[in-house]
């Protein structure tokens, strides 16, 4: 089976979406429904996420007992089923097709359905599942009848462990639906379940995969980006907003991209200088800086960065942990203990390997090629003492623009209800129009 939870149906599920007629596409989620008493939010904001992710192919998604049922005509169940098993919380999804609750029609679809599927002398197996256990005959008992009408009329052999096609049914009370094969979903938390934090996103593969993690496990980010341009106007063409759109996009949501002048921390050094080796950590800690006062403004309780222990000289032990003292925020690095060759086939599968590795000119590639790899915080902060950084932050935070990435940007009710619990301090609509 291909890669299913990034984008790509295989062969089996494509070739039973064309040869049958399907009602809609039903959604199982497996972590939320971990959670109890307070599981409703957790629906509520994944049925959210799913109803905007599918929006432009105009489908119905309610919320049912333990699953989201999305109806929709057979020639949009492709669509559903690729754009569906990219939304984080999503166990897994499949067509359906709704059936009456009558053993004979439940047998006659079985009996298109494998005629459909499988070639020639295919092994096949039945699996019923009663939610409702009302329906007067037992999941055995339904099983066998189904099977022995598909052995009757097409005489294929029957295997109950690893059949080549698996017919699947679910006995609910209203109806019984017949359920085509599993898409995978990438799983998780569906995005704004766990509060909203800020990533460092850099013009590199690394923080749109750490951007992406974090996502999975819940949280809204918005990104922040520091610029070696004087105006952001060469950011706008550049790869930066288009791997921002390839993260939210599929998300079905919109996030803010907040963009910082590099040039104003260049000037603080250029004014004073500092030990070349030190430079970079330096700069580490304006940023850490600069992030922390936006994530106060626009309520992120944590930033996130794309930093991986030991991938370069800046990245050892000593100098995250220098960098981190810079933050008054938690710095959360969901690619810490990851190799590159993992980052790496990660963004492919998420789709930014092919836009992160576009040329760009990064900010860090201006600075000391020959960072310490060991800082010692005394003499980081005596260096930094030297340095006019509270103005160039100042400047920074003056000079930045805000852009809108992902999806068409949100109404004001829409922004509103994105993050659960989401703070918008008042000026945040001022700011965005500077865009
Ligand atoms: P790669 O390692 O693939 O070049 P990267 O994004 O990890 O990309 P690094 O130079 O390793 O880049 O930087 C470590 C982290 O610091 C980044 O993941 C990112 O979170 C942050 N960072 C670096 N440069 C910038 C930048 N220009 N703007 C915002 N954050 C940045
Ligand atoms: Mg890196």
């Amino acid at each position: 089976m291909t890669d299913t939870p990034f984008g790509t149906l295989p062969n089996d599920v494509k070739n039973a979406i064309e040869s049958l007629d399907w009602d809609g596409v039903v959604v199982h989620y497996e972590e939320i429904g971990l959670k109890g008493h307070n599981r409703t939010p957790f629906v509520r904001a994944l049925k959210r996420n799913m109803d905007r992710a599918v929006k432009d192919l105009g489908v119905d998604v309610r919320s049912e007992w333990d699953r989201l049922v999305l109806r929709c005509p057979s020639e949009k169940i492709k669509s559903v089923l690729e754009k569906g098993s990219r939304v984080f919380g999503v166990a897994y999804l499949a067509p359906i097709r709704f059936l009456q609750k009558d053993r004979e029609e439940l047998a006659t679809a079985a009996v298109s359905y494998y005629k459909a599927l499988a070639p020639c002398g295919s092994s096949f197996a039945v699996r019923v599942r009663r939610v409702d256990k009302t329906f007067p005959l037992t999941s055995q008992e339904l099983e066998r009848f189904i099977g022995a009408r598909v052995v009757q009329e097409t005489s294929a052999p029957v295997r109950l462990n690893d059949p080549d096609i698996t017919i699947s049914f679910r006995v609910y009370e209203n109806c019984v639906y017949l359920l085509g094969p599993r898409v995978p979903g990438p799983g998780g938390l569906p995005v704004g379940t766990m509060g909203k934090v800020l990533t460092l996103f850099s013009g590199g593969i690394d923080s749109p995969v750490a951007a992406w993690l974090i996502m999975k496990r819940g949280c809204f980010t918005d990104l922040v980006h520091f610029h070696s341009f004087p105006d952001p106007q060469p950011v706008r063409s550049s790869k930066i907003p288009s791997v921002a759109d390839a993260l939210f996009q599929p998300q079905g949501l919109s996030a803010r991209l907040f963009l910082v002048p590099y040039y104003p921390f260049q000037m603080a050094l250029l004014s004073s200088p500092a030990p070349p080796h030190l430079e970079l950590t330096l700069f580490r800690r304006f940023m850490v800086r600069v992030a922390s006062r936006l994530a106060d403004e626009y309520g992120h309780q944590a930033l996130v960065t794309g930093d991986n222990l030991g991938q370069v000289a800046s990245q050892t032990l000593e100098n995250l942990v220098v960098t981190e003292e810079a933050s008054p925020l938690p710095i959360l690095r969901p690619l810490l203990t990851y190799d590159k060759n993992e980052i790496m086939t990660l963004a492919q599968r998420i789709g930014t390997y092919h836009l992160s590795t576009q040329k760009y000119k990064d900010c860090c590639s201006l600075l000391s090629r020959h960072p310490e790899t060991k800082a010692n915080l005394r003499a980081v902060q005596s260096a930094e003492s030297a340095l006019p950084l509270e103005k160039a932050l100042d400047q920074c935070l003056s000079e930045m623009v805000i852009w809108t990435v992902g999806i068409a940007p949100p109404s004001k009710e829409e922004l509103q209800t994105q993050v659960e619990d989401a703070t918008t301090p008042a000026n945040a609509s001022a700011t965005e129009a500077q865009s």
